[in-house]
């Protein structure tokens, strides 16, 4: 990296780290080449900057945009959807593929932490019974239920769920190997991002949480809870994993998916793990899409078009609005 791009790079991740102006006088540079390099940075509108010659002091700030995986992805779905959900701020109530997906969560969470072991006074996992996974799951879904309206709670659509939830839950853990022994488990993450064609930082800030992560900086993974079984291509071709490599700063990770396979009317559950690799192409792809996302979803600078596909059929709450747009 210059010196020009070191500086622009210390600069946004203090600027956007403090969410305020920042001060310095420390760089490792001669008092005539601060000013002139600031002066280049606020040439190209990255940040603003005022500084006093006498003090030796530059009080810098950044303009923060956030950017979330989701939030770009939902985006490229489907633009109307976004902007129902994001822009016009439609509250919708949560369905039943979120609360299951939060249960799930919630349960490998704790099952990978080791908490349950703590919790149910075990000294190792074969020790565990399929009755103690069910009353974890149930006791997961009794907090969810809180929240959910009278409707939600009965019928046996309710039951189904939960049925399923709880199936997903023994398979997983059942059929899980010991090879997998991650080192962090649901960590957050704030970073600017580096424009990788140039490795020059944005300002725009990526946020994100990696549900887990097997080797540091190098193989990290995801759970996903699907209505069907994947392919390999399919895994191949998902761009989430490029976002995760632009969190890390890194061009070259393993990506490991944890599928858990639901059906929805019949109770079945599967496991499936499938691994992909990320290489610069996926990495440019995600930085592409987020740079589209900030232009325009960002801007405004959009038609808001919907784009009907496979997504409007099952899981659009935004089906009423859509239809009066
Ligand atoms: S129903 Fe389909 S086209 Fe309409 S907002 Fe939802 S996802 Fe978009």
């Amino acid at each position: 990296m210059s010196k020009r791009n070191l500086l622009k790079h210390i600069i946004a991740v203090g600027g956007t780290k403090s969410e305020q102006d920042i001060l310095f006088d420390f760089l490792d540079a001669s008092e005539e080449e601060i000013p002139i390099m600031l002066e280049e940075l606020v040439n190209d509108d990255f940040l603003k900057v005022e500084y006093d010659f006498g003090q030796k002091i530059y009080k810098v700030s950044t303009e923060r945009i956030e950017v979330s995986y989701s939030a770009v992805n939902m985006f490229r779905q489907c633009e109307l959807k976004y902007y129902f959900a994001k822009v016009a701020k439609i509250q919708k109530p949560f369905g039943f593929p979120l609360y299951t997906g939060i249960v799930i969560h919630d349960a490998l969470e704790k099952y990978k932490k080791g908490r349950l072991l703590e919790v149910l006074g075990k000294s190792d996992e074969t020790q565990i019974t399929s009755k103690e996974l069910e009353a974890l799951i149930y006791h997961m879904w009794r907090v969810q239920e809180e929240r959910m309206s009278p409707e939600m709670l009965d019928g046996s659509r309710f039951e189904n769920e939960v049925e399923i939830t709880r199936r997903l839950f023994v398979n997983y853990v059942h059929m899980h190997g010991d090879d997998f022994d991650p080192i962090e488990i649901e960590k957050w993450y704030d970073v600017p991002v580096i424009n990788p064609y140039n490795d020059e930082p944005k300002n725009w800030h990526l946020r994100g949480k990696i549900d887990f992560e097997l080797v540091k900086g190098k193989k990290i993974g995801d759970y996903k809870t699907s209505s069907g079984k994947k392919t390999q291509d399919w895994v191949d071709f998902e761009t989430q994993p490029g976002f995760y490599a632009l969190l890390l700063g890194v061009k070259n990770l393993e990506f490991v998916y944890e599928i858990l396979n639901k059906k929805a009317k019949t109770p079945k559950a599967m496991f499936q793990r499938l691994t992909t690799y990320v290489d610069e192409q996926k990495v440019f792809q995600a930085y592409r899409m987020i740079e589209d996302f900030v232009n325009r979803a960002l801007t405004g600078n959009c038609a808001w078009l919907p784009s009907r596909g496979e997504h409007c059929n099952y899981m659009c709450s935004y089906k009423e609005e859509c239809i009066r747009w």
